[in-house]
């Protein structure tokens, strides 16, 4: 399998970093100033744009303005693809302009079907043809050969897809990753090299996910498991995402945040950078520093990745190695 440049070089712990594409131009232009001083300031191993089957071209404007900016020429970037509902010629169509602009990496996922039925339908509709990610990569695999490397998407919790009742449109409480785990080896078998998680607050869970992962996989150690991190920013926007993403928020961890500081999102803010740098180091020890990549959902936000990078003392070794490496651009950094 390709690895993706630079990934296996990394003795230290790393991040990688996720944006999504801003609507307006001015939103565009921020972020890329953005993304430039995280990406100086932290040295992911590389930064994901996510993709939306409703506006992919916005997903591959922002990977080419990135591309042609010089200050970008030594990062790593990934584009996130989605295959349901999609065309072989739009998959196509994102696969070659990420080849021409020299893309090494594609998330491959299936992406969220318009109607959550849809995806038991056959799809024999012309010419769409994927239904799963593996899918999406097999197709990947056979067409671009070693272009790219592909990643794809785990649960630690479960896909809440397999709890859904289509009945009684509602979901059961067995969500699990039991499942999940053998879709997730058939899209590793595929020619998946990198694994991102989605996002979690309960590290026993992930833990527990990843010793199953281990022991379906005995060969683990070929791919990398990037475990998914989300930040805690704004207390209604973080019980939002963990309802969307159908992901557990353990009660201890519910009741240090004090209801009367719930909307000063600076109080809660500092709360969530302990507890983000609580479940990433627990993780890098308790996984022998197997799991030493991990990937943050910034929803194009800086601050709080900034704190936990410089407040973990892990972490803050990505510091003094760009501290190291960016002597030079010194100049550059004033501007
Ligand atoms: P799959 O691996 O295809 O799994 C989907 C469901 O089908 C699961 O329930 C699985 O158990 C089941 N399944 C898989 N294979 C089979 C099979 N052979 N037979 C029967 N059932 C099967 N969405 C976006 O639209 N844009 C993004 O940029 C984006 N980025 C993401 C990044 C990360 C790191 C993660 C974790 C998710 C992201 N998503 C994104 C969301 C993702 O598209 C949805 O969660 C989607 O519902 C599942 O995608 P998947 O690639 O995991 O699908």
């Amino acid at each position: 399998h390709a690895s993706p440049p630079n990934l296996n070089t990394k003795t230290k712990p790393s991040i990688s970093l996720e944006f999504f594409p801003p609507k307006t131009k001015i939103g565009l232009n921020n972020l890329i100033k953005r993304i430039e001083r995280l990406t100086i300031a932290l040295q992911p191993i590389f930064i994901t744009v996510t993709y939306s089957q409703l506006n992919s071209a916005k997903t591959l404007e922002l990977i080419k303005l990135l591309t042609e900016n010089s200050n970008f020429k030594n990062v790593n970037i990934c584009c996130h693809l989605t295959c349901t509902n999609h065309s072989i010629s739009l998959i196509d169509e994102a696969l070659e302009t990420c080849k021409k602009l020299g893309i090494k990496n594609i998330l491959a996922l299936r992406g969220d079907p318009i109607d959550i039925e849809d995806t038991n339908n056959n799809n024999n509709n012309g010419n769409i043809q994927f239904k799963y990610a593996v899918d999406l990569v097999r197709y990947i695999k056979q067409k671009y050969g070693d272009t790219f490397c592909i990643g794809v998407a785990a649960y630690p919790e479960g896909h809440y897809n397999n709890d859904y009742n289509p009945v009684t449109k509602n979901y059961t409480s067995s969500q699990n990753y039991g499942q999940d785990l053998i879709y997730l080896k058939e899209k590793l078998d595929a020619g998946a090299s990198f694994i991102i998680t989605q996002l979690f607050y309960n590290a026993d869970k992930f833990l527990s996910f990843y010793n199953a992962y281990k022991e379906m996989i005995p060969d683990y150690k070929k791919y990398l498991m990037i475990p998914g991190i989300m930040p805690i920013n704004n207390f209604m926007i973080f019980n939002r995402a963990t309802k969307l993403a159908h992901v557990d928020i353990p009660k201890e961890l519910i009741d240090r945040f004090p209801v009367d500081i719930r909307n000063d999102d600076d109080q809660v803010r500092n709360i969530g950078v302990n507890i983000m740098i609580e479940i990433i180091e627990r993780i890098y020890n308790e996984t022998n520093k197997e799991v030493n990549i991990f990937h943050f959902y910034t929803l194009n936000l800086e601050k709080s990745i900034a704190q936990i990078i410089s407040n973990s003392s892990l972490l803050s070794q990505i510091l003094e190695d760009s501290d190291d490496e960016d002597e030079d651009d010194e100049d550059e950094d004033e501007d």
